[in-house]
């Protein structure tokens, strides 16, 4: 561990050492991490490379060996936010405490979970709070280990926008040769920072090999990404941007009266429908909607994916107005 965090103190690019020292496994017998006597050693490896450690706590009695070790941040795993009674026991352990804590997505896609693991610990008085997006758990999900969902992060970005907001591409991957896609694509999305799990010999590594990289590779990948800034004062820039927003508005709002008329359309077949005794959903009439949608959309260049969703919500609309015609609501 001491040599990784070597090679990662000599890359420039690490702000700071993260480690398991306690792991929370899927099922029992995988390595659940070295416990207590890793912390000594983690301190060694701060001390030697002059950064600051991070570990992960799950309970009141790893918070209170945590701070006997001086450990510099903490950080809430996902399998610990999605349990509101583990997270109150870790506020209340660490009330009074000053010291930062960053905070990963719950394992389940339950954005107020995530809010609400932020607002225990903020009422515990901490200060100093991070989040992490680590992914999703997602049953038949082949792509990613854990998917990113990435307008969920962006929704609590929005919510929170004055927290620290890490992206964690390693679990979100779940191996090494899609890191740096997910990397780049959180530096576009304005993200703060990385946690990224790093190994000096990473097929051999203990615990998730598979998305282990070395530092050489970490220190590599940091050099590919594009840096992209928020912002810009260039005056050309900031002009064409603004007619192209206008543009945007525009469409924006011709869009919306597009839908409700559409909607008012379907309004009236739901009073047909009504009149003559007929359900709602009608699948052979949807498929056709649909599979029109989408042959079209395609020829327009829209993705199949996103027309699917976009049709489903309009479909969904369609239906809760029907369902209040029949109800005589409307
Ligand atoms: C980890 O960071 O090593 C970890 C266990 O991650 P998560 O809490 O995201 O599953
Ligand atoms: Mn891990």
């Amino acid at each position: 561990m001491i040599t990784t965090a070597q090679q990662l103190a000599a890359t420039g690019k690490v702000d700071m050492l993260r480690a398991g020292i306690w792991k929370p496994r899927t099922k029992p017998g995988m390595f659940e991490g070295i416990g207590v006597k890793g912390l000594p050693w983690l301190k060694k490896a701060s001390q030697i490379t002059g950064l600051p450690v991070t570990i992960e706590v799950a309970n009141a009695k790893q918070v209170q060996d945590a701070l006997a070790f001086e450990i510099d941040v903490l950080w809430i795993g996902a399998r610990t936010t999605v349990n509101p009674f583990s997270v109150q026991e870790v506020a209340d352990a660490l009330r009074g405490v000053d010291i930062p804590v960053l905070i990963k997505n719950p394992v389940n896609p339950d954005p107020d979970l995530w809010s609400g693991a932020v607002e225990r610990i903020a009422r515990a008085g901490i200060k100093k709070i991070g989040l992490i997006h680590r992914g999703f758990s997602s049953y038949g999900n082949t792509d990613y280990r854990n998917a990113p969902m990435w307008h969920l992060a962006i929704d609590m970005k929005l919510k929170y926008p004055d927290l620290l907001f890490i992206n964690d591409p390693s679990h979100i991957c779940g191996r090494r040769d899609i890191l740096k896609d997910v990397m780049q694509k959180a530096v576009d999305l304005d993200y703060d920072g990385f946690i990224i799990e790093s190994h000096g010999d990473p097929d051999h590594a203990w615990s998730d090999a598979a998305q282990q990289v070395t530092p050489a590779i970490l220190s590599r990948m940091l050099d590919e990404i594009i840096w992209r800034k928020e912002d810009t004062t260039s005056e050309d820039f900031l002009s064409a941007l603004e007619k192209l927003r206008v543009q945007i508005n525009q469409l924006d709002d011709e869009l919306m009266q597009i839908l409700s008329r559409r909607m008012k359309i379907a309004d009236q077949i739901g009073s047909y429908k009504k009149d003559n005794n007929i359900t709602i959903l009608q699948t052979t009439r949807w498929n056709e909607v649909m599979d029109r949608a989408i042959s079209n959309g395609e020829n327009l260049g829209l993705s199949k994916d996103f027309i699917q969703k976009y049709f489903d919500a309009v479909h969904l609309e369609s239906i809760n107005h029907q369902k209040r015609i029949m109800d005589g609501e409307m």
